[in-house]
């Protein structure tokens, strides 16, 4: 674990900035068995007095973007939480049994294959934590979604493969909060709208000092040992029941699909706009979309909204919203990283090394908002935003970001599950061969193949399951 925070540790003096720098600064690695078999510990980790151990078996998808995920990652992000909540009150530890498993089922999951997943084993006797590439959908939410708890008050975590710039809550935050959400909490504060608690763990829009247990939660996660025996904790609602806010207003579209939060954008507000209402996220999809574009279409105003969402919080501590316009209009591209001297800088190398460098930047915001957008508008649009989707799809210059387009191909699915319209079958149809995605490689490279695996699944669920719909 890397000085990851470096900033705040010389500058925060708030608890939350404080004690966060300290676990950031963890010193000792848990102690991980090697080859063991499916039933024996792999590791116990933030050990508390009174022996709670939640135990805790993880699964991950088998593509080649998932081979870092490994049991001791696991175990550290585990024993991350631990600590966490041991030092808010709540004396509850990890054990891991087996091996991380690896299986393709998981490396992109939707409501379905969440469901199906807890109704093969309903009450498991542990913890059963999935890490998987891409969340597509969770309950009544599309978008870029960081994690997702199908069932409140049930053992099945389903956490999106960590991306420091994209995320930036730290992974053990987004691992506490899921699991928060599998002993039946739910959010302090309001989805979809400025977070009101974004100290808390189980805020909606977690980020960098998100940290804090409040109420009853220490006390709800030390209920995850019982989950040992079987069954379920508590009996709450499940997080796709989660109120989802007010309708929103037309001219609020871009507003509300740029500020989704951990568990993306919710669908409900959105289900009575006219296909010419969805029309304009159009723009976030443009050829080269810049994120001072997409901010002065959106037309917040600093008094709206003192900040974007999590990512623009994290990025801009102390700036006031102009100042953040005025330095989105200097984004850099992604492409041209700052010049290297050519020889050996070391001082370069270092902040590499020591995550100094990752900080979100404008890039990894408009990827996210892309994503969000890409996804509302092939679930809900009709034949004029669905074919905005489409030709964003087809593309092949200045394209949109890999994880947009497997969001934006899954939710198309979702849509011809709803209208069956036959342009989108055919769209799909075509999609799902691998030279729709790369018609210049001779061989098409891992990517597009597994677009065109997404596209197949997307026909295949969309011709046959009417109830994929995500409302
Ligand atoms: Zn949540």
């Amino acid at each position: 674990m890397s000085l990851r925070f470096p900033r705040r540790l010389a500058t925060t003096t708030a608890l939350g900035g404080l004690v966060l720098s300290l676990w950031g600064c963890q010193t000792t690695a848990p102690m991980v068995a090697q080859s063991i078999g499916p039933h024996d510990v792999a590791c116990q980790v933030a050990t508390p007095g009174n022996g709670a151990m939640a135990r805790v078996r993880v699964a991950k998808g088998d593509s080649d973007s998932l081979s870092a995920e490994s049991t001791a990652g696991a175990c550290s992000t585990l024993q991350q939480v631990g600590e966490a909540l041991q030092a808010q009150g709540s004396a509850l530890g990890f054990e891991v049994i087996g091996p991380v498993r690896s299986q393709s089922e998981w490396n992109q999951v939707d409501n379905l294959a969440m469901r199906n997943a807890v109704l093969r084993q309903p009450e498991p006797d542990s913890v059963q934590v999935v890490i998987t590439e891409r969340i597509t959908q969770c309950g009544a939410s599309v978008g870029y979604i960081l994690g997702c708890t199908p069932a409140s008050g049930r053992p099945f975590v389903f956490i999106k493969q960590h991306n420091i710039l994209q995320d930036w809550a730290p992974e053990w935050v987004i691992w506490a909060h899921e699991l928060g959400h599998a002993v039946g909490l739910t959010h302090p504060d309001g989805a979809n709208v400025e977070p009101a608690r974004p100290k808390r763990i189980m805020t909606y829009a977690p980020n960098p000092q998100s940290v804090e247990l409040a109420t009853q939660e220490p006390e709800a996660f030390v209920q995850m040992s019982r989950f040992r025996s079987g069954g379920p904790v508590a009996l709450t609602r499940a997080q796709s029941q989660q109120a989802a806010g007010a309708a929103v207003a037309a001219a609020d579209v871009l507003k509300y699909v740029s500020r989704g939060g951990a568990h993306g954008v919710n669908l409900d507000p959105l289900a009575q706009l006219s296909d010419a209402q969805l029309l304009p996220l159009r723009q976030m999809l443009a050829p080269g979309a810049r994120l001072s574009a997409l901010l002065q279409g959106a037309q917040f105003s600093p008094s709206e909204v003192p900040a974007l969402n999590q990512w623009l919080v994290a990025s801009n501590d102390d700036a006031a919203w102009s100042s953040l316009v005025a330095q989105a209009a200097e984004e850099p591209a992604r492409e041209s990283a700052p010049p290297s001297s050519g020889g050996l800088d070391l001082s370069l190398k270092l902040k590499d090394l020591l995550n100094w460098s990752k900080r979100p930047q404008a890039p990894d915001l408009v990827a996210v908002m892309q994503s969000n957008a890409i996804a509302v508008m092939g679930d809900l649009g009709g034949a004029q935003t669905v074919d905005a989707v489409m030709q964003a799809l087809s593309r092949q210059e200045a394209v949109l970001p890999l994880d947009a387009r497997h969001l934006g191909v899954a939710a198309l699915g979702r849509n011809l599950a709803r209208t069956q319209t036959p342009a989108l079958a055919a769209f799909l149809g075509a999609a799902s061969v691998p030279q729709f995605w790369c018609p210049t490689q001779s061989k098409p490279d891992a990517d597009c193949v597994a677009l065109s695996n997404s596209a197949r699944m997307a026909l295949v669920q969309g011709r046959s399951l009417p109830t994929l719909n995500s409302r």
